[in-house]
């Protein structure tokens, strides 16, 4: 009989956040794939568990896979772990998921923590329909594609963030889809647990003076159907770019997605705003 693969979510913070199942699992098993053996082997040390453990990461899961398949096909159980929450989201497991399902195995989730429902359960905004866009790309011209491509979005949006990037993705965020509701939520289930509420103009300025440390969710409100803001609004945000030093092209680029004008309409407008004030 093949061995069953257990997908096992560990605390995103507070090791109390772990349910009884998951310890039960985590000793019956007879091994555990884990994204990094050393963090796994604090939570397994902290609930006496002996388990043996392997190392399933990013970087090995295309060899690591076939390899637990082939354990599971022999009759072992497995339960794989992400350093925090819920194996698959936002880290390794999918290709592991593919491959034993594909191979006849059980795959069965053992539910827990998974950071972007705690947040959003405890954010005070809306959580009967939301959009999970784990990270926003690093390199910005992608990020603010992607924030563009978002900005119709009728439903709660929720990202993941580092928090050295926090700053500069709240800035697109606000020039993009506008100064919309948000709660930044950090550290959630630890001891410096914060959540700040509030549009994200007010949050840019609160967070302004602070280095922003540990782990972060971002959960923005969605499109509330307003009109298309006026020419004028554009001309006054292109003005204020503008006097920033910005550059008309990446003035265009960063409004393009926030006004009812395309990237072109307002690269024209940058450019004939840029020769009044020049006369
Ligand atoms: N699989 C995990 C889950 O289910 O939540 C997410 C893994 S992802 C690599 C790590 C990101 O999740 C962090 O960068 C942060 O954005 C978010 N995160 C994890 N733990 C968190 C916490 N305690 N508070 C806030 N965000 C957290």
């Amino acid at each position: 009989m093949p061995g069953i693969l257990y997908i096992v979510s560990t605390p995103i913070g507070n090791l109390e956040d772990i349910t009884l199942r998951a310890l039960r699992v985590l000793k019956e098993v007879d091994r555990i794939a884990a994204e990094d053996t050393r963090h796994t082997r604090k939570l397994l040390s902290h609930y006496d568990i002996r388990t043996p453990l392997t190392s399933y990461h990013d970087h090995n899961e295309r060899t690591a896979a076939p390899a637990l398949v082939e354990s599971l096909r022999r009759g072992e159980s497995i339960a794989l772990v992400s350093d925090a929450g819920t194996p698959a989201i936002s880290d390794p497991g999918y290709r592991l998921v593919v491959a034993a399902v594909a191979a006849g195995i059980q795959v069965t989730p053992v539910p827990g923590p998974s950071a972007l429902v705690a947040a959003l359960s405890a954010a005070a905004l809306p959580t009967d329909r939301f959009v999970f866009e784990g990270f926003l790309p690093e390199k910005t011209k992608q990020r603010r594609e992607r924030l563009r491509s978002l900005h119709d979005e009728g439903r709660t949006l929720v990202f993941y963030e580092a928090p050295h990037r926090l700053k500069e993705s709240l800035n697109d965020i606000e020039a993009i889809l506008g100064d919309r509701a948000i709660v930044i939520a950090r550290e959630v289930s630890k001891v410096h647990e914060e959540f700040a509420r509030g549009r994200i103009g007010e949050i840019i300025n609160r967070l302004a003076d602070r280095e922003i440390r540990g782990e972060i969710v971002v959960i923005v409100e969605g499109f509330t159907g307003e009109p298309a803001l006026s020419e004028e609004l554009l001309k006054e945000d292109v003005r204020k770019l503008h006097a920033s030093g910005m550059r008309v092209k990446e003035i265009a680029e960063l409004l393009g997605g926030k006004y009812a004008f395309s990237k072109g309409q307002i690269y024209r407008i940058t450019l004939e705003l840029k020769k009044v004030s020049s006369r």
